[in-house]
């Protein structure tokens, strides 16, 4: 919402429920929704892991995994002070994190994804609960309130993809945060706007990254993801972030 408010701040309109439906590129851009359209000089591909096949040459360098979270009901003072004094936010470092910190209801925010084998669990609340109490079983007695949970673009390097699509110098894009888009989102879209203006040697440095395609994503997904985690769960055994 802040960053709403303060976009609007800058002059820019937000369209929600308006879909991309169908982008056609030149030296005018043309983007339509469902009831209009939109002409641009020069275009941002943002959907990350909502991109659903719209750019092909987008949708083939990620692959979606899903991670979910849960709140508590709000906690007396005493329970903050024990998890919390600071009410900071915390994680883990096991390649697939667990983390937590307080909500300004003074609930406390507790997430994670499966470790291994990528499947939605069916009970969110169940899930995130038993999570939660390892790390903190004094908390068996305090109800979770709601729980939820959604896919996040992961690239095959783990690092923000940014660039222009080849042969559409006025096209751009932002995908792939891999899970940790919260933070790295203000610095690598700092460097991406950089691009899209007068250009930058960071934003080249960054841009020439390779994106690698992710094979068999659109028939293998689980089995993809899973492989990729128990890799990544193992090597992370290994070096001690266990
Ligand atoms: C449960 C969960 C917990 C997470 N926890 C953390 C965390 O603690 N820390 C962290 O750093 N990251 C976390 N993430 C990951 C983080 O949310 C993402 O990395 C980040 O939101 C990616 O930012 P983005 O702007 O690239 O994409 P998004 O935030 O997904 O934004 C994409 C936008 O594009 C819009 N869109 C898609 N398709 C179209 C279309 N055709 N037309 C118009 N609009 C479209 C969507 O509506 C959406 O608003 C979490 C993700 C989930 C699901």
């Amino acid at each position: 919402m802040g960053e709403a408010q303060a976009l609007a701040g800058h002059g820019a309109r937000i369209f929600e429920f308006s879909p991309a439906v169908e982008v056609t590129y030149g030296e005018t851009i043309k983007v339509r929704t469902p009831k209009g359209s939109v002409t641009a000089r020069k275009l941002l591909w943002a959907c990350d892991s909502f991109l659903n096949g719209l750019e092909p040459e987008l949708h083939r360098s990620t692959i979606n995994t899903y991670a979910f979270q849960c709140v508590t009901e709000p906690l007396p003072d005493a329970l903050i002070e024990r998890i919390s004094p600071i009410r900071g936010a915390y994680s883990d470092i096991r390649p697939v994190i667990d983390y937590f910190r307080f909500t300004r209801e003074n609930r406390l925010l507790f997430g994670s994804a499966t470790p291994y084998i990528e499947h939605i669990p069916s009970d969110l609340k169940a899930w995130n609960r038993a999570l939660m109490l390892k790390v903190f079983p004094y908390l068996q007695d305090v109800k979770i309130d709601l729980a939820w949970g959604g896919p996040m673009a992961c690239s095959p390097n783990l690092f923000p993809q940014i660039g222009s699509l080849p042969g559409h110098g006025n096209v751009y894009f932002v995908q792939g945060y891999t899970g940790f888009g919260v933070t790295p989102s203000h610095i690598i879209c700092k460097i991406l706007a950089e691009g899209m203006a007068e250009g930058s040697p960071r934003y080249d440095l960054i841009s020439s990254i390779r994106r690698s395609t992710v094979i068999g994503k659109d028939h293998a997904r689980p089995l993809i993801v899973s492989a990729g985690k128990i890799w990544h769960q193992a090597s992370g055994f290994a070096n001690g972030r266990r």
